[in-house]
Formats: structure tokens, sequence, C-alpha cells
């Protein structure tokens, strides 16, 4: 029986070591905290959830939010009632599910930091904080501050973004997302169970910078979050050219989630894609038909052909959603006025909340809807700025 090495245990590395064990892999993972409260938003999508069931039918602690409201500069708040919600954990919750199916599973879990990995035959020496072991094959689930230097991905500052918030005492049942005027990024406020994250993420500009525009907010908002536990990491948000380079597998070793750069540049998402590049990492090691020399290569493509040509695409439209104009004013001011007037709209932007519009695509069906989308946008202005009765704005 092989021995695999899952090095890291955040979602990617306990669910590739959950399926790795289940398939009877003598699996060994190893994290130097097992389950923590990650600095993370802790959201999930209708995508993650109806891909992997036992991520919302469980027991565990979570939110399970339909109420979202929208807000951009000059455009006001508008409500979107989500028709398939978003499910909210804390890190903590989640991570300790994961590793659990993984422990019943028969994984072995060892609460040690890896310090190195070094090739040693056809097969791997790692060096633990506790000691030494060999093992057949590795799984690179490190995360996005992977210290390792012969594995993962390798990126430059521009395919990076700042991420930072507050965990604070309070309640309320909807999320908020507010964009904000030149930041390729966004506020978020998730209800979690018993206090909110409340956060930003953005890219381009300093952490502080960030941090005060989130200060600001919360101010303006009667958020109080001097005293609340504050958090901060970084998030893969790789370009164009990140895309092209990224190192995800080697010799002997496949790279799953942040380790690999696997999160949307656009929304920040990485959750659904470090469960599903774990699960597509665990199909590749346990295919014993797959030569252990062309497993790489066959693990890039099925990365690719599932959902990684679609991140690299959102890569080319990151900025554009954010800092561009339309019709004389920023995009997300149109989104949210749009996503008030137009039903048409607010249908797309629901199916990107809940992750079933892949970007690819994305603008074909804006395109196709415009006409109508526009319609209905001034059938409502006319409604509201004219009063004119709604049989007559029909006409
Ligand atoms: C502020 C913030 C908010 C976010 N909000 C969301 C959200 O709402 N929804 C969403 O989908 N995504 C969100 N993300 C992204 C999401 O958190 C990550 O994509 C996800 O955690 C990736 O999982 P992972 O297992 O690859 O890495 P991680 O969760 O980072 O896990 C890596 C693990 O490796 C361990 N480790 C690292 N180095 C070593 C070592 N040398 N030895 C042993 N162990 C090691 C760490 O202890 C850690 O447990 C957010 C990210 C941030 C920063």
């Amino acid at each position: 029986m092989k021995r695999i090495a899952v090095l890291g245990g955040g979602p990617a590395g306990a669910f590739a070591a959950e399926r790795l064990a289940r398939a009877g892999f003598d699996t060994r993972v190893f994290d130097e905290k097992l389950a923590w409260e990650k600095p993370c938003g802790g959201g999930l999508t209708y995508k993650a959830y109806q891909q992997y069931p036992f991520l919302i039918e469980n027991d565990v602690p979570k939110k399970i939010v339909t109420g979202t409201r929208l807000a951009a500069p000059q455009s006001g708040t508008v409500k979107l009632e989500l028709d398939r919600p978003l499910v909210i954990y804390s890190r903590y919750e989640l991570n300790g599910m994961l590793l659990e199916r993984a422990g019943r599973a028969g994984a072995q879990l060892e609460k040690t930091r890896v310090l190195a990995i070094t090739r040693a035959g056809e097969g791997w020496q790692l060096q633990t904080r506790d000691g030494s072991l060999k093992a057949d094959y590795c799984i690179v689930a490190t995360g996005a501050r992977n210290p390792l230097r012969n594995a993962g991905t390798q990126w430059t500052a521009a395919d990076t973004m700042s991420a930072l918030g507050y965990y604070v005492e309070s309640r309320q049942d909807h999320i908020d997302i507010q964009f904000l005027p030149n930041l390729e990024g966004y506020i978020w406020v998730f209800p979690r169970c018993g206090h909110l994250s409340v956060g930003i993420c953005g890219k381009g500009e300093p952490a502080q910078a960030l941090r005060a525009r989130l200060e600001r907010y919360m101010d303006e908002k009667d958020i109080h979050w001097r005293g609340a536990n504050f958090y901060s990491h970084m998030l893969p948000a790789l370009e164009s050219q990140g895309w092209k380079t990224n190192r995800v597998a080697g010799d002997g070793w496949l790279a799953v989630g942040d380790a690999a750069g696997l999160v949307d540049p656009i929304t920040g998402e990485g959750l659904y894609y470090a469960l599903r590049s774990a699960d597509l990492a665990s199909q590749i090691v346990v295919d014993d038909a797959q030569p252990t020399l062309e497993k790489a290569q066959a693990y890039r493509s099925l990365l690719r052909r599932d959902f990684a040509a679609d991140l690299e695409f959102s890569a080319t439209l990151a900025k554009r959603v954010f800092l561009d104009r339309f019709l004389f004013s920023a995009i997300p001011t149109r989104m949210v006025e749009f996503v008030r007037r137009s039903p048409r709209f607010r249908e797309v932007v629901q199916d990107l909340f809940a992750g079933t519009q892949p970007y690819i695509g994305l603008k074909r069906r804006l395109f196709s809807n415009l006409a109508g989308t526009l319609y209905e946008v001034l059938k409502d202005l006319l409604r509201e700025r004219a009063g004119f009765p709604a049989d007559l704005a029909e006409l």
C-alpha cells in the first residue's frame, strides 16, 4: 500500500486525505494547527454543496443565508433574495468537520509543521518539526503562504490580494456586499453563528489602506469593531500571466487549493476550488492506470477542463468588473442599479452568487440580454421618476 503525505490539513488537504484514505492508501496529514479559525469569510456557494451535499447536510453549526444587500457608490443599496442560499461556517467548525471525516476514513492526522520535503529515489523524505519519514507521493495543501520551495505555485506580488477584517460580536440575518470607489475588491458582512465576519479584500492597495476603508465603513454603519478580533491573510488572485506559468504539479507531487493558486480572482472564493481540486487530485493519485510520471500532466489537464480555464478567463475580467465604466458610471454602480430595476439582470446575479454562471459565457449572456435588461431598467425608471402607472410604463 502506498503512503501518501498530505502537507496541510485545511479544507483542501483534509478533503484530499479523506478521499485517499477511503481508496485504501496509507494517508498521513500533517498540519501545524489542525482545525483553527483561519482568516476567512467561511461562505460556501450552492455550487459547492450541490457537488458535495455533506457540506449542507450535517449537524455542524452554520448559517444558511438568502437575504443579501448590495451597495455601491452613488447607487444606494438594493436587496437581493438569493434563490439558492449561501452557507456560512466558522472556519474552525468547517475545518474540524473535514478533518474528522478524513480521520473516520482512516487518515492519520499529525499536528506538526512540515519543514522540508526532499526527493529520495522514487519517493520523498519529509522533515517535520517532530522527526522525519518517507512517503511515496505528496499532496501539497499548505495554503497561500506555502513555505515549501520545491512544490506548489510560485507567484509575484501582482498575483495576490490582501484580505482582512474583524469578527464582530453582533448579529444580522443578511449578507452585505459593499463596492467602493476605485477599488478592485469589496467589503463583506457575513452573519455567522453568534458573530459577524466583516472584511475587505482588495488588489493593488496596501493592507493598511484597506483596513482604513473597512473601519470607516464600519463606523458609518455603526458596527462596533473596536476591541474585536482582527484577522488578515493573503489570497491568491492570479493575473493572466500567473495562470500561464502556474506550478500546480510536478514529479511526485500535486498541489491543491490555495497552494496551487486556485482562487477566483474576482470574488476571492477559494473554498469550493480547494475541495474540488482535492477531489480531482485524489482521482489522479488513485488511478492505477496512470503511471506516476504522467500524473502531473493528467492533473493539469483535468483541472483545466473542470474549472481552471474559467478562473484563468476571469483574471482577464477582474480589473474591468471593478474599475471600468458602463453608461457613464462605474460598473458596480450600474450593477446595483440594474439589480434593483431588472428581473432579468437579477437572475444573472443570483446565478453568479450560486456559482452556476461560469465567467466564460457571461459576456454572451449579458449581451444577449442587454436589450431586455435596458428595457426593464427604463420602464422602472419611467415608473419611478415620472410617476407613470405600471400599465402605462408597459406601453
Ligand atoms: C479573509 C479571507 C476571507 C475569505 N473568505 C472566503 C469565503 O467566504 N469563501 C470562500 O470560498 N473562500 C474564502 N476565502 C478563501 C479561502 O479561505 C481559501 O481559499 C481556503 O482556505 C483554501 O483552503 P486550503 O486548504 O487550500 O488552504 P488553508 O485553508 O490556508 O489551509 C492550509 C493549511 O496548511 C497548514 N500549513 C501551512 N504550512 C504548513 C506547514 N509547513 N506544515 C504544516 N502545516 C502547514 C495551515 O496550518 C493550514 O491549516 C477567504 C480568504 C481570506 C484570506
